[in-house]
């Protein structure tokens, strides 16, 4: 396709000359957007490892989650701290290869074990399409997706994933079904680039992680907010018996890449732009705007809207700038996917969250990567991924 090299200097600029047979991939949520950033800190981030370093299983028996790196501990504290946008005072922390694995462990934690069926997992739809696929893969005895959660009538306990903002709408949802069930947030986008902090969090379970924060995905570095001990110590337990707990590698660069978020987070319009949330923010700002006026002039589509809230992370009203776009087609047009396909567009069907397939989502999070070119502009990039 074209020069990877221009990206960086550019990194909103479009592609001058197009293959014909480029395909736009927007179907997934990987944030390689975040690249020219961590490109700009230099070696503020640097880890080195000696040969000699990490080799225990254990790092510090004495905390429930005995392989929770103290380092890591410390620095997602201090960033919810300065972000304000989750209470950490009193809560055990759990870490996990992604929040996708922490989403098992807090199941395996919650349901009962001695009963006799399993447990219905519910979300209010649209949902993250990757709840039913992680729900009933292992045909669990514990639990099973239930489906969207707006349409949940048993008289029987239950799971709720509330996730806010919404993945794929960028919606702040609240729980729905509303009978005493078992809720567990998923916060991944609840961070000042994505839409305005509002509070500081405090519910039962709330889900973090490093991939839609600061965009290092490939880390798998996930953490959970967890009020109880109880629950803390069994998703412990989980981790312990799949993986042994989780890479202290990975744990102690996501460390280094949150203290480096957390310092410089506190200083607002810094010649040294090394703020990441008002980079994040004014690179989604900048995209929204891009597709806003795309769409007014295509009249075909229609895109969510956001009022205008308090940010108490600015200190001003704010705009919320999903990760994602909800793309509805206009009266007429049935299958929204299959539209954009045929002009070479890669997005998610509305079908995959459980609703409409009038709707697509399309990724705001995806650019090239240097050493292959513009990846979200390549035939050859991996389809078909959760993510
Ligand atoms: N929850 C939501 C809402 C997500 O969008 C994602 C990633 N797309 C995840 C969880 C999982 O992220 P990870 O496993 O990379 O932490």
């Amino acid at each position: 396709t074209t020069n990877g090299g221009d990206m960086w200097q550019n990194p909103e600029g479009a592609p001058k000359n197009l293959a014909s047979d480029a395909i736009i991939n927007l179907d997934h949520g990987d944030p390689t957007m975040y690249v020219p950033f961590w490109k700009s800190i230099g070696d503020k981030c640097t880890v080195v490892f000696k040969g000699y370093e990490s080799l225990s299983y254990f790092s510090n028996p004495k905390n429930p989650c005995w392989f929770l790196e103290p380092k890591l501990e410390e620095s997602i504290k201090r960033l919810h701290g300065a972000v304000g946008n989750a209470v950490t005072d009193g809560y055990s922390i759990v870490v996990g290869t992604g929040s996708s694995q922490l989403l098992q462990a807090v199941l395996y934690a919650v349901t009962s074990h001695d009963q006799a069926n399993p447990i219905n997992v519910v979300s209010a739809a649209p949902y993250y399409s990757s709840y039913p696929e992680i729900m009933d893969l292992v045909k669990s005895g514990l639990y099973k997706w239930g489906g969207d959660a707006h349409g949940f009538d048993k008289d029987e306990p239950y799971v709720e994933l509330v996730t806010s903002p919404n993945n794929p709408n960028g919606v702040i949802r609240g729980a729905v079904v509303n009978r005493g069930g078992i809720l567990v947030h998923d916060l991944a986008y609840y961070w000042p680039q994505y839409t305005p902090i509002t509070s500081s969090l405090d519910f039962d379970v709330m889900l973090f992680t490093a991939s839609k924060c600061t965009g290092h995905a490939g880390s798998r570095i996930g953490w959970a907010l967890v009020k109880d001990q109880e629950v803390a110590k069994k998703m412990t337990k989980y981790m312990e018996v799949t993986t042994i707990g989780v890479s202290k590698e990975s744990q102690l660069r996501v460390a280094k890449i949150l203290q480096v978020v957390a310092d410089g987070c506190k200083r607002f319009g810094s010649p040294d732009g090394d703020n990441f949330f008002e980079f994040g923010q004014k690179m989604m700002a900048k995209r929204w705007e891009i597709l806003r006026e795309t769409v007014k002039k295509t009249q075909m589509f229609t895109l969510p809207k956001f009022a205008l809230q308090h940010c108490t992370y600015f200190g001003e009203l704010t705009q919320a700038y999903p990760a994602f776009a909800w793309i509805k087609c206009k009266e007429g047009i049935e299958d929204c996917e299959k539209l954009f396909r045929g002009h070479k567009i890669l997005t998610r069907s509305g079908r995959r969250f459980g609703s409409d397939p009038a709707f697509v989502r399309g990724s705001s999070l995806y650019i090239m990567r240097q050493h292959s070119g513009w990846s979200f502009i390549s035939a050859g990039a991996p389809r078909n991924k959760g993510l």
